[in-house]
């Protein structure tokens, strides 16, 4: 299921949207106010997409953003912004929006962008539409239920702690993670041992084996000063 959470307080414009999304095969949770759109993402995590309205009587679509990136990074989110205010459109950004169309706009506009923000959406949670027990990025094919590692198609050794950093990464790809985090998800958070070494250690081992230049790694990045990221730098 597609689901996209639409915010809009006028009925006219939520009706415009709700039957558009509809056509393009998304399944529509619908709200009037930022507080009912709070509600029902509470109710409905697996929300993929929410377009919110900036302008709304109760709080606005711009701390209904702020309040849905903080329980959420996976969620793509699309601000409905006024041509006229351009600092809407920055405050939305600011606030963790992915992305804005201004009012007035058209549907295939609306389409385009709630398209293309659900692909990226969908990679970001690692989904691959081949098999669900394979998660893909790039030149890697992770096998969740064999626990195999493939890089162009060549099986690479890995250990089961490697194996589940890498799964973390994979499904968190494109989000910088500290070594709390990253331990926290392989060792749970009972593990007493130095946190830090265990996990530069492991990133260690995985860069040698992952990277095609392991002193100038492109897939394991560091961030400086926080953790590491999956991605591709190049
Ligand atoms: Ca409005």
């Amino acid at each position: 299921m597609k689901k996209v959470l639409v915010l809009e307080d006028e009925e006219a414009i939520r009706a415009f949207v709700v039957l558009n999304l509809t056509r393009a095969g998304y399944d529509i949770i619908e709200a009037g106010t930022g507080e009912q759109a709070l509600e029902l993402y509470e109710a409905n995590p697996d929300i993929d997409i929410a377009v919110l309205d900036v302008m709304l009587p109760g709080i606005s679509g711009i701390e209904v953003c702020k309040k849905l990136r903080a329980t959420s990074q996976k969620i793509g989110i699309i601000m409905l912004t006024a041509k006229a205010l351009e600092n809407d459109k920055v405050e939305g950004l600011m606030s963790g929006a992915d992305d804005y169309v201004a009012k007035p706009f058209s549907p295939m506009e609306l389409i385009v962008r709630v398209d293309s923000l659900y692909r990226r959406v969908q990679l970001l949670k690692g989904e691959s539409t081949a098999t669900s027990s394979e998660i893909t990025f790039g030149p890697f094919r992770l096998n969740t239920s064999g626990r195999m590692l493939t890089k162009n198609g060549e099986k690479i050794e890995i250990t089961q702690v490697e194996y589940q950093i890498l799964k973390y990464f994979m499904t968190n790809a494109g989000v910088a993670k500290t070594r709390e985090d990253i331990s926290s998800a392989v060792w749970g958070d009972a593990f007493t041992g130095d946190r830090h070494k265990i996990v530069d250690v492991n990133i260690r081992r995985l860069r040698m084996k992952l990277e095609d230049e392991p002193s100038n790694p492109v897939y394991i990045q560091t961030v400086w000063g926080f953790g590491y990221r999956w991605g591709d730098s190049r």
